[in-house]
């Protein structure tokens, strides 16, 4: 492969996109103060999640969290109740093992003041909910060691400057083989730049659909744009089929109370939802009121909504023999984590309540 080593026109490749990033980069607020405290919080906030979402999140919770010794020492209710909203719950649970973690190994140091956060990407898989693109971002952006990080933007970038042909089965495939060759377009000393670049480069200028690529900066690098080739064919993946799933849940609120569910399963302990039909034991008319529709990896999921065509007299017995359900007074639903989508269709029916 032309591009399997670190020769000069891949590292001019590095230069051109760090000078870039330079003068392009967006102001987002973890570049603002870039510790590695505010890098952790957003590396955990961003995973699977847009950056526009994250923004005003990131700014409450380093408004209530500042450092990683105040997010140690906060409760678990606080930091899922902080982290409300932005969904996959366990990414919340395990920043907080992460903080403490690091805060617990400070103990027996002369310099407890001094926190001393792992450096390698080796070093950072140890903690909790920290996996592989994580450890690598984290040691490369927050600590400029010389390694490179890999999401979607990294392989849609790379796939496109050599025009590779491989159609991978899923993204880890994709991160496998593009991993052999990503290191070697790292500037020396501007890892931390280089790697932000190039994901920069995917979100700005390199999107997968109608890539700007007149106004990119290594486009004289790129096979696929010299060539004229189709971008959307870069990167290759094998086609997926996804699973459809319905879920039946109901909504039952007598203008005062709500029925909630509080969930088992370890990834969303703690967090509260709209029961399953299922889940009432008793049976009563129905009507259909709305569909929240969502995707989990491979699963397009639709969640119907129904309410009780008649509110049972004894709302209460309801509650009788079903795990996990639970009575709210209304005004203490704002004060509950509840699943994302769910919240916000919650607020949407309950505005004149809550
Ligand atoms: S020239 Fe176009 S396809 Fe090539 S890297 Fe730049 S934006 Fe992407």
């Amino acid at each position: 492969m032309e591009f399997s080593f670190r020769n000069s026109k891949n590292l001019q490749i590095g230069y051109l996109l760090v000078n870039w990033f330079v003068k392009n980069r967006r102001i987002l607020p973890w570049r603002t103060n870039s510790s590695i405290y505010n890098r952790l919080v957003s590396e955990f906030m961003l995973q699977q999640t847009q950056v526009a979402t994250v923004i005003p999140y990131f700014k409450r919770w380093t408004e209530q969290f500042p450092s990683i010794e105040i997010l140690a020492t906060a409760s678990e209710n606080q930091v899922l109740k902080a982290w409300e909203g932005l969904g996959y719950y366990s990414r919340a649970k395990n920043l907080h093992k992460t903080a403490k973690e690091i805060i617990n190994q400070q103990i027996d140091l002369t310099y407890p003041s001094h926190f001393i956060f792992p450096k390698t990407p080796e070093e950072w898989k140890q903690l909790p909910g920290i996996g592989d693109y994580t450890a690598h971002a984290l040691a490369a952006i927050a600590q400029n060691q010389c390694v490179a990080a890999i999401d979607g933007n990294v392989i849609r970038v790379l796939c496109r400057i050599y025009a590779i042909q491989q159609a991978f089965k899923n993204k880890t495939q994709a991160v496998k083989y593009i991993k052999n060759i990503a290191n070697f377009f790292i500037p020396p000393d501007e890892s931390a730049n280089y790697n932000e670049a190039i994901m920069e480069l995917g979100a700005l200028i390199c999107k997968s659909q109608n890539p700007l690529c007149e106004h990119c900066p290594i486009n004289l690098h790129c096979r696929s744009f010299q060539e004229k080739l189709d971008h959307s064919q870069f990167p290759k993946f094998k086609k997926i089929i996804y699973i459809k799933r319905n879920i039946q849940r109901i909504f039952i609120f007598d203008e005062q109370f709500i029925i909630l569910k509080k969930t088992s399963t370890n990834r969303l302990r703690n967090i509260f939802e709209l029961p399953l039909l299922s889940d009432i034991s008793e049976k009563m008319p129905v009507r259909e009121i709305a569909k929240i529709n969502r995707s989990i990896a491979h699963e397009h999921i639709t969640e119907i909504i129904f309410e009780p065509e008649h509110l049972p007299e004894k709302f209460k017995n309801l509650l009788n023999n079903n795990s996990g359900l639970m009575l709210f007074p209304i005004c203490e639903v704002k004060n509950i984590t509840l699943s994302g989508p769910h919240r916000k269709w919650l607020n949407g029916r309950l505005v004149a309540y809550l």
